[in-house]
């Protein structure tokens, strides 16, 4: 069974699952933890709003704790797919930072963003100086890394983080 490090984990890879009928939106699915054989699970169904289709998603039971995970890097979620996380989070926080009311929403989009691409730099394998391809196993992952394999570079990994860091800086300092 698929193990997540924490529910946040788990319920951003189902997010990332698009739908057999090809729909990528959130399907808003029901959460529940059920037991198998002893072991619990983390249960997410719900009906995929392009074709109707009920989705259905087990997982092993998750450990508590904030965030996507510990040290260890993630095993079902790629780097590739993080990158994205991180990306689409920065683009949301930079939008949401430009109004005076929208400040907490811009905070969580920045703490996400920074997250997400921490989760990525956990793939470099020690002494590497970058994310080895074959880290990246699914289609979104491969579709990121693709467009720029530079990227996955820690020298550019650890800058894009610090641009982040500072956007955020600079949009806590505009709103205090
Ligand atoms: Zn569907």
């Amino acid at each position: 069974m698929l193990a997540a490090r924490s529910l946040q984990e788990a319920r951003l890879y189902v997010d990332l699952q698009p739908c057999d009928c090809g729909t990528t939106s959130p399907f808003d699915p029901e959460f529940a933890v059920e037991e198998h054989d002893g072991q619990s699970a983390v249960v997410y169904a719900g009906t995929c709003p392009g074709c109707g289709r009920e989705r259905r998603f087990e997982l092993a039971g998750v450990p508590a704790g904030d965030g996507f995970g510990g040290a260890e890097a993630s095993s079902i979620i790629d780097p590739g797919e993080f990158l994205w996380v991180s990306d689409a989070a920065t683009d949301q926080a930079l939008s949401f930072a430009t109004s005076p009311d929208s400040q907490g929403a811009a905070r969580a989009a920045f703490e996400t963003a920074l997250a997400a691409l921490d989760e990525v730099l956990k793939f470099v394998v020690p002494g590497a100086t970058e994310v080895s391809a074959d880290q990246i196993r699914s289609e979104l992952g491969r579709t990121v890394y693709d467009a720029n394999p530079d990227r996955f570079q820690v020298e550019r990994l650890q800058q894009r983080r610090a641009m982040i860091a500072d956007a955020q800086d600079r949009a806590v300092r505009a709103n205090a």
